[in-house]
């Protein structure tokens, strides 16, 4: 699928230019792309010059052809959509996805396939790869090039460039974080990216795997996504119980925040594994962080040392927190936590 054109004089770097073409794996939800896969759209376009980017939906019903219309006009760099629509896709589950995700590889040739490195991501990706026989490269932060990747590694303490010398396509997963999508990026184009049906005769349910959907449960859609939210408050074990953590998601309520924890707060029952930031949960970049007895575990800074703007209230002078912060106040968080509540009432 690669095509060798002339060289361009005009391009000092490479006298061979290859033909690019990208299949975005997109989530939605509510009838609209979610802003993850909107980063993955953002990362496809680095990848290089012209690239070709398709990005595919897949479910069924309504919110699935609001989510295609919303993904037509979501992002300029976008030249088609395709939708899979059956209830085979109904929910996203890693298994039939992977299978549709090869059947489009067999009907597209795409040199490169993207996604989110989220949940929905990690989990059909490598699925994926593995039916098409090739290895992915994950958590990519910066695409130097067609084949030329950087990622993290040792929990975020080392970058590591990887070149990808495999057979195509070039799969990966993108750090959303690393790849931001301006809120308002509607293409102002009126007529949007041409939305295609995959092919799905061929789709069969068969050998699809044994997990099944049971059902889904949203947390409280008031407040921000943890993964976009531009403030985050987080609390560590300091907090001591389930009933201290309240005292956090006060606080983020009144910043319109979203909440994170540690994995030592997880661990402990205080809040729910989805709130997790670090190395093994999620990675944020807001703009402000606010991290309330937390030690600052490298796991911990793993997933959110790229915030613009790091608080950090602990007692411990000590504290590795303190040596990624711009402000650290040395505080009882039950003393600090009340008065800021009472503070951001007045206001
Ligand atoms: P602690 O380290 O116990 O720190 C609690 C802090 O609270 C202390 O600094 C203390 O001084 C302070 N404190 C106590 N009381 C108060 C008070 N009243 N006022 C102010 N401060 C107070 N961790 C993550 O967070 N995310 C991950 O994704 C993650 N992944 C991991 C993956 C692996 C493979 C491993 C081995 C570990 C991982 N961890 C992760 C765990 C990590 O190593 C730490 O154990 C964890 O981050 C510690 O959480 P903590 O800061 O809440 O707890």
């Amino acid at each position: 699928p690669f095509i060798i054109s002339s060289s361009s004089p005009s391009s000092p770097l490479t006298s061979v230019s290859r033909y690019i073409s990208t299949l975005v794996l997109a989530e939605h939800e509510g009838g609209l792309v979610k802003q993850s896969s909107l980063s993955a759209v953002a990362a496809a376009g680095t990848i290089s010059e012209g690239n070709s980017i398709s990005m595919l939906l897949a479910g069924s019903g309504p919110s699935l052809q609001q989510a295609a219309s919303h993904a037509a006009s979501c992002h300029p760099s976008i030249s088609q959509v395709l939708v899979a629509d059956t209830d085979k896709l109904a929910h996203p589950l890693a298994e039939p996805w992977a299978k549709l995700v090869h059947l489009v590889q067999q009907q597209g040739s795409y040199s490169h396939i993207i996604a989110a490195s989220s949940s929905f991501g990690k989990n059909i990706l490598p699925r994926a790869a593995a039916l098409l026989d090739v290895s992915p490269v994950t958590d990519v932060i910066e695409i130097s090039g067609p084949q030329l990747f950087i990622r993290p590694i040792y929990a975020g303490n080392a970058l590591c460039t990887v070149r990808y010398m495999g057979a195509e396509p070039c799969m990966m997963t993108i750090r959303s974080t690393s790849f931001p999508v301006p809120l308002n990026s509607s293409d102002s184009k009126s007529n949007g990216a041409p939305i295609s049906q995959v092919d799905l005769s061929t789709f069969s349910e068969d050998g699809i795997g044994k997990s099944r959907y049971l059902k889904h449960t949203s947390q409280d859609t008031e407040r921000p996504d943890l993964g976009n939210a531009r403030v985050v408050v987080t609390g560590g074990r300091g907090l001591k119980s389930a009933e201290n953590f309240k005292l956090i998601e006060k606080l983020a309520e009144k910043l319109g925040a979203a909440v994170g924890a540690t994995r030592a707060a997880v661990d402990a029952g205080f809040v729910p594994n989805e709130l997790q930031v670090g190395q093994t949960g999620k990675i944020v970049a807001p703009e402000l962080y606010v991290a309330f007895g937390v030690s600052g575990a490298i796991q911990h800074l793993a997933g959110m040392r790229d915030s613009k703007v790091i608080v950090a209230v602990n007692k411990d002078v000590d504290a590795p927190i303190f040596q990624v912060s711009d402000y650290g106040l040395v505080a009882d968080l039950f003393e600090v936590i009340p008065q800021l509540l009472e503070k951001l009432s007045e206001k």
